[in-house]
């Protein structure tokens, strides 16, 4: 068989939580689009699997009845409603995630296997203005007259299909952004993460707080532990890519090494068993500003380098992008300008003024937290401050409030007790 010719109004390359978000709402939108995923279905991906807010609010915004879903099955997604923090003195501070909560107040986060996550998100994507090709082999990309042209490879046939715009959502090695952007233009700044599933990990919080260990070796980075359904926790490292680079990390080792011998973490994994082999992957952190589109393509979530600088978080960001993407795509559709000029204006600004200040006080706090000493400070006076506590609990939810932890006022303040 020759070359299957396909016309649609967007290509979405990559099926992850950015490929959801983006296709949900071109499909509100009723815009018709191709999405072409390499991976079959349900597929794996190496992350911590806790969710924030900011997931939960965009599935709520393309469907409630999908987050209502997802808060009904809590043998699937367990819900989370705060954070330990421990200090790399060994202190730990738990802060709840919502200050006053009611018996009728949801979890405004949950934990779940991003192999079950993302398969829930793409079954959801199905629509009758979406056309998803899985197990798909994008062969080439390229922009001819005004459109971008995909040639591909699906079940051993040749497709070359045809959009006005491209969004590239295909993750930390993204082909679409190698394609558009050098790496000189848009320096990454790196963390590496490592993600180990285990069972019978003991100490949980009962109200499946999510853990953040900051151990001095591994600063600005940390080691986490996420419980998930069914006896099981997410356990990891994330550190800076310059750092192991530096100090010559061998992060697994570092990783067991603290399982085994860190005087907290270690007693708790006594009959703890690692199921599954330990698997890391990149993070492309959001420490700048960058480039997110230009003439007929945008680039969403990883590919974008979206990740919460000081969280690791990045599926929120994902599906945020997403949606913004779609939106932008509404209106480059109505005007038929898909300029660089135009996408600058509806999609790169729009992200930035939505999540320009969060990220800017995240990189921020990330580079404070080298510092030991300061994070033992805070989290010393914290554990005797439950005004403190309450403060940092509305960080969680207030951005006006979590910049002040970016401020040297606000450790002055708690120096002397103001
Ligand atoms: C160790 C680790 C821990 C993390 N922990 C958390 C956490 O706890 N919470 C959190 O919010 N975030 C976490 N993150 C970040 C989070 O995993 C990512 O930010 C998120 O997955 C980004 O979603 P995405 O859709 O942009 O990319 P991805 O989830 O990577 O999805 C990209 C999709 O594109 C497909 N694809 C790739 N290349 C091609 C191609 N050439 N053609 C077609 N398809 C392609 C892939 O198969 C994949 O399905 C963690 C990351 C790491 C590495």
């Amino acid at each position: 068989m020759g070359i299957q010719k396909l016309e649609t109004s967007a290509i979405i390359i990559g099926a992850g939580p950015a490929g959801a978000g983006t296709s949900f709402f071109l499909s509100k939108y009723r815009i018709p689009h191709i999405v072409i995923e390499k991976e079959t279905f349900p597929r794996d991906k190496v992350c911590g699997d806790a969710c924030s807010g900011k997931t939960a609010l965009v599935i709520n915004r393309a469907n409630p009845e999908w987050l209502t879903e997802i808060l009904n099955d809590e043998h699937s997604f367990m819900p989370s409603w705060g954070i330990t923090f421990v200090a790399p003195n060994g202190k730990a501070l738990d802060i709840p995630f919502s200050a006053n909560r009611t018996k009728d107040t949801k979890a405004p986060g949950f934990t779940v296997p991003r192999l079950t996550f993302d398969n829930f998100l793409f079954q959801k994507m199905s629509s009758p203005c979406c056309t998803i090709f899985q197990d798909a082999k994008v062969n080439a990309i390229e922009n001819v007259a005004g459109k971008v042209s995909v040639s591909m490879t699906h079940n051993g046939d040749d497709y070359e299909v045809t959009a006005p715009v491209i969004i590239g959502a295909d993750g930390d090695k993204s082909v679409v952004r190698k394609k558009y952007l050098s790496e000189s233009t848009a320096p990454k700044t790196y963390a590496v993460g490592l993600r180990a599933y285990y069972e019978g990990v003991t100490g949980l919080h009962a109200d499946n707080f999510i853990e953040l260990h900051f151990l001095p070796e591994m600063l600005p980075g940390y080691l986490w532990i996420f419980p998930l359904p069914n006896g099981m926790a997410n356990v990891g490292v994330g550190i800076l890519s310059e750092r192991i680079r530096e100090k010559k990390i061998n992060l697994r080792e570092q990783m067991l090494f603290a399982i085994k011998n860190n005087p907290q973490i270690a007693p708790r994994f006594a009959n703890a068993k690692l199921v599954d082999k330990i698997q890391g992957w990149g993070l492309p952190l959001a420490m700048e500003k960058q480039q997110l589109s230009g003439d007929n393509f945008m680039l969403t979530g990883d590919a974008a380098c979206l990740i919460d600088p000081f969280s690791g978080e990045g599926i929120g960001n994902a599906l945020y992008s997403g949606m913004l993407a779609a939106m932008a795509i509404q209106q480059a559709m109505e005007q038929s300008n898909y300029s660089a000029a135009f996408l600058k204006t509806a999609y790169d600004d729009v992200v930035y003024k939505r999540l320009g200040d969060e990220l800017k006080i995240s990189a921020t706090l990330q580079r404070l937290c080298k510092y030991p000493w300061l994070f033992n400070f805070v989290v010393n006076k914290a554990y005797k401050s439950p005004s403190l506590r309450n403060t940092i609990s509305c960080m969680f939810t207030d951005m006006d409030l979590r910049e002040q932890l970016s401020k040297p006022s606000f450790y002055f303040k708690i120096l002397f007790n103001k």
